[in-house]
């Protein structure tokens, strides 16, 4: 199946890879189900490993891969998969955060130990990497300090973050504000006496919910709130909006609470995402070095004077670039769904063709014969192809503003932040759509946990509200286009 190869190293997969053998249930003979599958991977037409190069950027890079995934499916215990993952054998809270810390540690380490950043979008089960307790690390946290520390914070943040000795995590939304960014209301007052910065959440609206790993597992944390610095006049101060704050929360080497004025909490169980420990945070007047504020875009001096060094919108820089690696992942959400499906439909026998012509009287055929089901499937294999070779047009976009944006060159970032809303509401509702219908392929065993096709349904359509919701990025799209439009009427060339 050619969906299968843009997944071959899933659980449920292949034995390329020296895991074992998946074609016989260790002490069963082979089956009719067996005989369905393996007839139909003999008639393909073309050459599954050189689409599996393809998909995977070439040769080299899939032998890497194969690698990595078969050290952290060794590491992480789940070579074996006949057994259940166990995300489907036990569902408390607490099993799903250990399975979490289990496999996002393995990730993590091969990422380290070998150098590359394969998982630092998707998991190796192919969901979006904050699934797991390690997931926001580099993609926000670290993100955001490349982005908008200056040199020193990088300096002094990046290597920490690279060898894993701090555990990020991106604090921007509120229980009140998601979308309206700009109207989040947790303040961070400059104390000019201690040259110090004071984090406060002034209502209950105002605090934060949603980020991942602060529950339990966030040493550090980069926090989204209102720079509020006293003015001359006795009683008055500036709010110069939003602006990055790093936070500790977290003792790197006991756990415990950084500071007492800290409230760190779970939000409870979600339809997917459970590996994760997605919680609020209260701050409660909690001090950090004035230094601690981001500097990049902005920077505060010991006398409160604030310099703006850079485009006021790239303080949310570090979502726009998620935005990048959200397409990419949707790509393999869709097409592991469809994988799932597409082998089931091969397999599962049942009805019989109506027409002559059609061999009636042959007995039960496998559902894939039907043609509806071949249109829901592999209409929705082409999207997930389609996806996967733009998101390495956009993967390339992204790194060529990243490199600009280095050189505070910003002549491209109206077109890219255009194109990626668009492509991140587009690729993720496909992919959310997409992963139900394969799910609804499979009938009512399509529905049961242990299909893997719910965690996939409910993965794929957190991704239409996490990191914008796509209404919203629809909008911001649509704006762009609108001044764009207005640019070439008024005779101009449009930036981009
Ligand atoms: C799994 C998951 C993980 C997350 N992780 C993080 C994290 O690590 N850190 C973090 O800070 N946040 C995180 N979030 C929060 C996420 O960024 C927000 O949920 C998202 O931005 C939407 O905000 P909201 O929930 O307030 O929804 P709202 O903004 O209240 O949206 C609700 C509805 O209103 C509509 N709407 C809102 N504004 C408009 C408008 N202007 N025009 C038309 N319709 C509109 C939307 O389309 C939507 O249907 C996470 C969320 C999820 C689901």
């Amino acid at each position: 199946m050619a969906s299968a190869d843009m997944l071959e190293h899933s659980p449920a997969n292949v034995a390329k890879d020296n895991t074992p053998s998946r074609t016989t249930i260790p002490g069963t003979a082979p089956n009719r189900q067996m005989a369905l599958m393996a007839e139909a991977r003999a008639k393909a037409t073309f050459d599954t490993e050189t689409l599996a190069e393809l998909i995977h950027d070439g040769p080299e890079a899939l032998a890497f891969r194969r690698g990595a995934y078969a050290r952290t499916e060794a590491a992480a215990g789940s070579t074996d998969s006949w057994k259940l993952p166990l995300q489907y054998a036990h569902t408390s809270r607490e099993d799903l955060y250990r399975e979490g810390l289990h496999t996002g540690r393995a990730a993590w380490e091969d990422g380290v130990k070998h150098d590359h950043s394969l998982f630092d979008v998707l998991t190796p089960r192919y969901c979006m990497s904050n699934a797991s307790p390690f997931g926001i690390h580099f993609n926000l946290f670290g993100r955001s300090i490349d982005f908008l520390g200056n040199l020193e914070q990088r300096q002094k943040w990046m290597p920490l973050v690279a060898q894993g000795r701090v555990n990020g995590a991106y604090v921007q939304t509120e229980v009140g504000h998601g979308s309206n960014v700009a109207g989040i209301q947790t303040t961070a007052t400059f104390d000019t006496t201690d040259d110090t910065i004071v984090l406060h959440t002034p209502t209950t609206s105002a605090t934060k919910y949603w980020p991942g790993s602060v529950a339990f597992s966030a040493t550090d944390a980069v926090v989204m709130a209102r720079l509020i610095v006293p003015s001359q006049a006795p009683g008055r101060s500036k709010d110069y909006g939003v602006q990055p704050f790093l936070v500790a929360l977290r003792d790197r080497e006991t756990g415990r609470l950084a500071s007492e004025g800290l409230e760190l909490g779970d939000i409870g169980p979600m339809p997917g995402y459970n590996q994760n420990d997605n919680g609020y945070v209260c701050f409660n007047n909690v001090k950090i070095p004035r230094t601690n504020m981001l500097m990049g875009v902005c920077s505060l001096s010991r006398s409160g004077e604030l310099t703006r060094l850079a485009r006021a919108e790239l303080v949310y820089g570090t979502m726009l670039s998620s935005r990048t690696f959200i397409t990419h992942g949707a790509a393999f959400q869709l097409a592991q769904a469809v994988t799932i499906a597409t082998r089931y439909s091969v397999v599962r026998e049942q009805g019989n063709l109506p027409f002559e012509d059609q061999q009636k009287g042959s007995g039960e055929v496998p559902i894939m014969t039907y043609k509806s089901q071949q249109y829901r499937l592999l209409s929705q294999l082409a999207n997930a192809h389609a996806m996967n070779s733009t998101a390495k047009i956009t993967y390339a976009m992204q790194a060529d503003l990243d490199s600009r944006l280095k050189k505070q060159d910003y002549s491209t970032v109206a077109h890219v932040h255009g194109l990626m809303a668009g492509a991140k509401a587009w690729f993720t509702n496909v992919a959310a759509e997409g992963a139900e219908d394969a799910k609804r392929c499979c009938g009512g065993h399509g529905y049961l946990s242990m299909s893997g096709l719910p965690e996939i349904v409910s993965t794929a359509a957190a991704c239409c509200t996490l990191e914008g919701d796509n209404v919203v990025m629809w909008q911001q799209t649509a704006r762009y286009l609108m001044k764009v439009m207005n640019v070439i009427e008024a005779g101009k060339v449009a930036e981009g």
